[in-house]
Order: C-alpha cells, then structure tokens, then sequence
C-alpha cells in the first residue's frame, strides 16, 4: 500500500525550511526539522529524530545550501533516507493561483507555471520554487507534488470569490479572492465533522489562528468564504500583518508618507499586526504583557478578539446559522483566554465555552462547549504535513 510508505514533506518559506518525515496511514512521524533564519547571520538548525533533538548553527546561504543540510541531518542521525523505499515528497506551496485547484504532480512544465505565478505571492512562492528545485535535484528518482494553500478555495462560490473591480482589469491580471490556509481549514473541519457527527449539512467556522491568522466558512465540507484575498494580507490580524485596512489607506500614505509600493507593501506585511500594535509579534508575549496591564498589548489583544467576533458574525449570516466553531493554530490552540474572549462577546448568539474544558491541557481535538450548547466549540490541533503526506500519497500512487 502506497500509504505505508515514508513520504517527506517539505515546507520552504522566504528564510526558513521546516520538513518531516512520516507514514501517511499511519501519521507516524521518523524524523522533523528546521532550518531557520537562512542567509541570515546565526542561522540555527534542529533535528528530531526518535524522541532526542539535535540543534546546531549552520551558515547556509539559500533554500539549496538548506536542502544540503537537510540531507545531511538524516545521513548523521537518521534515518537513511536512502534505505527508507520513501515513495514520494510532498511541498507546500502557499499560492496555487488561477492554475492549481488540486496536489499537482510536478513537471518540468508545472515547475515553469509556478515560476510565473510568484507576481501573485512575491513573499512565498519563490521560496516554494527554490525548494522544489533543490528537492528534484537530490531526489531525482522519486514523485514530487505540490500541495497549495490555495487549493481548497479554488472553488469559492463567485459572490464570495469576485472583488468589485473592473472586470476585465480583474481577468486580465487574475485577481480574485483565493484564500489561504486551506491545507488546515479542509483537514480541522474534516476532523471536527467526525468528531461530532451531524445529520445534513454541517455549517462550520474555523479560525487558523498562528503567526498568520485566517477564517472561512464551510458548508457541508465546501468554503462559502474565507478572510484572506488575493494575497495573504486580508482579513485577521496576524502576528506581523495588518489584516484588512481601508485600501484607500495605501495612496493615503503614498501622499502623506511619502512611502513607495514596496514600502507600504513591507509596513503592511513585516511591520503591523501585533508588531504594530504592541511591538511584539508573539502571542504569548502579547499575553504576558496583557497579564501585566500594558496598554498597548490590552489593546493589540482586543482588536484581534473584536476582528474575529466581526468575521463570526459575518460568517453565521453567510451560512445561515451554526453547528460547530473551530479553533486551530499555534494561537488558537494555545490561548483558552483568546478562545474565552471570542465567545464572551458571542454569547448572544448561543456560543459558550465551559471554563474547565477550554484551559484543559490536552493536545487531542476536543469539544470545549457545555453539552447543551447549540453551537459546538472545538479545538483541533492542525496537522498541514500529515494532509500534504496524505494528499501527495494518493497523488504519488495513482
Ligand atoms: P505558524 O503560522 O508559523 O505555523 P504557529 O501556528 O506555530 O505559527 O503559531 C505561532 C503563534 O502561536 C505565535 O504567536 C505564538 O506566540 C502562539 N502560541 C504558541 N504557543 C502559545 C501558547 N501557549 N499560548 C498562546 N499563544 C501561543
């Protein structure tokens, strides 16, 4: 059976490789790694192998020199790669554009359509492109697939997807809603839909909520709508990113600012959100602050609870009611007060969390409402590399 055998699955961002090693049936992970801050001074490197972490530097330069490393880290501590019978690899590629609705087994000629696509996600498709180009090269003899984020939202209902711009301009440069994300949207709602078993159509809310926050509504395992756009930037306040603005901000601060595309386009990207708002952009150090009344960080955690309340709202009215809500994400897992605050501001709507529940420590997909809620609450740890397994084993063996 194809799913038995190892798959590795790659993750390469702008500086930063994340891979893990794992059997797609099974979801037992061999091996899992990082490599972090690429061509950056103190890059920094760890291996799990076995229960044991083996952390070092490195001085790797870009995503290939990355690759070298990560091949190395399995010659040094295992497994071997090369006696493992690995069926394919699988990469994560944030933006799928117009051409990418499902895993795509990648060609020479996909490979050239990716590299064309980057325009749409200059921040993270070039860095996907380089990581496939490595991985080819050192495993040339195995299946590569692309996974996109985009891909569940390939088929948004046209209200949801279309912006009110000039159509042909949209046609013309592909600019639509696309949405992001969906490798962990599909799989949390997918869980959250067995865990609590429903007659008919399960109209459901998830909230990815890590360094980059997005929600969507999904009916009877379809999205209806989703937070983020042509890019990664809508929607939620995130960890360095703005979410939404009024787009007349940008002209606004070309004029008054005296600011350039590409330095509103880092501002709204690298330099807003919770680093924006209380000069940190960890959660949890917003948290902790938070704890110790700073005002900014007050202030950064109540516009991030007041953003989603604003989504849920929305989203129930789209979906016409609501079975489940789901919460996933280093944030959304993590932080039962987040999780509380959403639901304190919700309550006239049926959502409620039982305090015991919700600040549970468990890392299992859990209900955290009362049993007689009419709307479930849900936390379900995201797994985007066993989906990507998944999906690039059943691609690899067809
Ligand atoms: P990424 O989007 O890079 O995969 P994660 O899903 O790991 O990121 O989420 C990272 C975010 O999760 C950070 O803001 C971090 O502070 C937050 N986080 C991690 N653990 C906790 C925790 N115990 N409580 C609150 N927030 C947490």
């Amino acid at each position: 059976m194809s799913g038995e055998r190892p798959v590795l699955v790659i993750n390469a961002g702008s500086s930063s490789v994340k891979y893990r090693l794992l059997v797609p049936d099974s979801g037992e992970v061999l091996a899992d790694g990082t490599i972090e801050r690429i061509g950056e001074h103190g890059g920094e490197l760890s291996h799990e192998v076995g229960g044991e972490t083996h952390a070092g530097d490195h001085g790797a330069e870009d995503i290939g020199a990355a690759l070298e490393l990560i091949t190395e880290q399995f010659a040094t501590y295992g497994p071997d790669l090369d006696h493992l019978d690995l069926l394919a690899v699988g990469h994560r590629v944030v933006h799928g554009g117009p051409d990418f609705a499902q895993p795509t087994k990648i060609t020479d000629e996909v490979l050239a359509t990716l590299r064309d696509l980057s325009g749409l996600a200059p921040l993270h498709n070039p860095a996907a492109v380089a990581g496939i180009e490595a991985a080819r090269q050192r495993f040339a003899d195995l299946p590569h697939v692309a996974v996109f984020d985009t891909a569940f939202f390939a088929d948004l209902p046209e209200v949801a997807r279309t912006y009110a711009i000039p159509r042909e301009l949209a046609e013309r440069h592909r600019i639509r809603r696309y949405g992001f994300h969906g490798t962990s949207h599909d799989y949390v709602a997918g869980v959250a839909r067995a865990l609590i078993k429903t007659d008919g159509p399960v109209r459901q809310i998830t909230f990815h909520l890590g360094n980059g926050c997005s929600a969507a509504a999904i009916l009877d395992g379809r999205p209806v709508e989703t937070s983020m756009g042509l890019t990664p930037l809508q929607g939620l306040v995130m960890g360095t990113r703005s979410g939404d603005v009024d787009p007349g901000l940008h002209s606004y601060l070309y004029r008054e600012a005296g600011l350039g595309p590409d330095e509103v386009d880092t501002l709204l990207n690298k330099e807003s959100g919770l680093k924006g708002l209380a000069g940190v952009n960890d959660f949890r150090e917003v948290l902790q602050r938070r704890a110790e009344d700073d005002h900014d960080a007050t202030l950064a955690f109540d516009v991030v609870v007041h953003r989603l309340t604003h989504y849920l709202g929305a989203y129930w009215a789209i979906l016409g009611g609501l079975d489940q809500v789901i919460f996933t994400g280093g944030i959304g897992e993590n932080s039962p007060d987040l999780r509380a605050a959403v639901a304190a501001g919700l309550a006239g709507l049926g959502i409620h969390v039982n305090p015991e529940r919700n600040t549970a420590a468990a890392d299992r997909p859990r209900v955290i409402s009362p049993d007689d809620s009419g709307v479930a609450v849900l936390v379900v740890p995201t797994d985007e590399e066993l989906a990507i397994a998944r999906q690039t084993a059943a691609l690899a063996a067809s």
